[in-house]
């Protein structure tokens, strides 16, 4: 009841204020600038803001950086993580900490281009929406493998679970009342892209062109694109395990044809020495075990890491906005 208050008074105003969520993994190099970029942004537009910067266990001179910025400007807060847990862990540590009536999430790179946001934020006030997120209209520069891969992910998902996550980004604007749904949500393993888009509400799109990294280089590697990957997919439906449950349906039907042809010939007399057809069906039928026992294996682990329940990030240090000042 006293959510529902909450959702009820909320007024979209030029007042109301946005916080900008951002992970930062070993962009001690170029976080500052990028900050005072964006920065740049919401103060030549007059959108009151707070930044919650998230230090994913760098080990480089981010959290410095954090600490110095959060020290000297109070829009500022700067979490550091206990060690790195992943941008995913990140981000629902910023989301957790972050105040504003609205908000939204970026990349530290400069990746999603800072001007879209006071389209963005025009969207929320004027027009009424509840997420307007960035939609990639060019996925920048990435190589032949990374793109193929993403595209078999995307095309995965589209099938399995029916959401089109093709040109998704992680560059959103969410209404409080939206984050607070997304906070309701209690798995540990979060894939923050998917869950966004099952939470509905009203939504527009946005279009971007990816730029290229302000400096550094990309931090996903393709195992754990992989693993990425099989998370997202996992944790989104249980169509692999239907499959499994298709294919022995289908071997069974086999099953029956070939049993009653090799009846057939063992009554008739006719019996041939079926060697080959033997060692095909216990490959055949050896391999689909397997290949079964491993994605019910993915179920389970992940089952087992969600009962384990442990928390999904810890956090080390937390330098509120302007606290030497
Ligand atoms: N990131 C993070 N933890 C990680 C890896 C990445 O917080 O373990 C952050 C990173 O600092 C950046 C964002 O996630 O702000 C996107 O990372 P990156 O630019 O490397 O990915 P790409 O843009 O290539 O998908
Ligand atoms: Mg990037």
């Amino acid at each position: 009841m006293e959510k529902l208050e909450k959702i009820k008074s909320q007024n979209r105003t030029a007042e109301a204020k946005l916080s900008i969520v951002i992970p930062v993994y070993q962009e001690g190099s170029h976080i500052r600038k990028s900050i005072e970029v964006i920065e740049g942004v919401l103060i030549t537009n007059q959108i009151p803001y707070e930044f919650v910067l998230v230090d994913d266990g760098s080990r480089d001179n981010t959290w410095s950086e954090l600490k110095n910025m959060a020290e000297h400007n109070e829009n500022i807060n700067a979490l550091r993580l206990s060690r790195n847990f992943g941008k995913e862990s990140a981000l629902c540590a910023g989301l957790e900490f972050a105040q504003g009536d609205m908000i939204l999430v970026m990349d530290s790179d400069l990746q999603h281009p800072p001007s879209l946001i006071p389209e963005m934020v025009k969207a929320w006030i004027e027009e009424g929406y509840d997420v307007v997120e960035g939609i990639k209209s060019a996925r920048g520069r990435e190589n032949v493998l990374y793109k193929l891969c993403a595209k078999v992910f995307y095309y995965i998902i589209y099938k399995t679970a029916d959401i089109n996550l093709g040109q998704a980004s992680d560059y959103k604007l969410m209404d409080r009342k939206v984050l607070e749904a997304w906070k309701e949500m209690p798995e540990r393993a979060t894939f923050f892209r998917g869950m966004s888009a099952w939470l509905g509400f009203d939504r527009k799109q946005i279009s971007f062109e990816v730029a290229d990294r302000a400096s550094g280089k990309t931090k996903w590697s393709i195992l754990r694109l992989m693993r990425l990957a099989v998370n997202a997919i996992t944790s989104y439906t249980s169509v692999p395990l239907h499959c499994i449950t298709v294919l022995g349906i289908l071997m069974f039907i086999g099953a029956i044809i070939l049993g009653i042809q090799t009846l057939y010939m063992y009554f008739s007399h006719k019996a041939m020495n079926g060697f080959t057809t033997v060692i095909l069906l216990q490959l055949i039928v050896g391999s689909s075990i397997m290949i079964s026992l491993g994605m019910i294996g993915i179920y389970l682990t992940k089952i087992y890491k969600e009962v384990k329940s442990r928390p999904r990030y810890l956090v080390s240090n937390c330098i509120r906005g302007g606290e030497k000042k």
